[in-house]
């Protein structure tokens, strides 16, 4: 797994959190590599406000603060592993087997400081439907996906056409 790709997955792990979605399999996969059991409800519910604050600063390019109040309250530990392999060395933010709360705290942390700096280029956006606000990665090859899902880009179309029919209709 390269740098930019153990970034990217660590932004999606925030981002569904943020969202209070249900565990992915990305996130089984990454607990399941890096030794991470299952997290405490409640524990992770102290997280999350201030995780959310963080996902959004990242995804507007700032303000940083809420960035570096994560980064204080779980600060990254570096650690290098291969565990993929021998020869196949990739960089850790928290050490393997921690509290699942601790270690999603430091690696989300230090995976959106990357991202607010620009560095590897991941983008993360925040749905334009109306009542969502749901965040998602931006993997589109322009960055240009405006929506968290397709169901909230077509709510969207629908809404839209109704309403062109309805400025129609009235000016008619
Ligand atoms: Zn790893
Ligand atoms: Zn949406």
């Amino acid at each position: 797994m390269n740098y930019g790709d153990y970034i990217g997955n660590l932004v999606k792990l925030a981002v569904e959190s943020a969202n209070g979605d249900e565990p992915s399999e990305l996130r089984r996969e990454m607990f399941r590599q890096h030794r991470i059991a299952e997290p405490d409800a409640e524990r992770l519910a102290t997280l999350l406000p201030g995780l959310r604050d963080a996902v959004q600063a990242a995804a507007q390019g700032g303000p940083i603060d809420p960035i570096n109040a994560l980064l204080e309250q779980h600060p990254p530990l570096i650690r290098v592993d291969d565990h993929d392999g021998e020869g196949t060395p990739h960089l850790h933010f928290a050490p393997n087997g921690e509290d699942a709360v601790t270690w999603l705290g430091r690696s989300c942390g230090a995976a959106l400081a990357h991202v607010v700096c620009g560095d590897p280029a991941v983008t993360i956006g925040r749905c334009h439907a109306a009542a969502c606000g749901r965040f998602y990665v931006d993997d589109s090859r322009n960055r240009t996906r405006r929506f968290c899902s397709n169901t909230c880009a077509s709510r969207t179309t629908v809404a839209a056409y109704r309403s062109r029919r309805k400025a129609a209709g009235e000016s008619a």
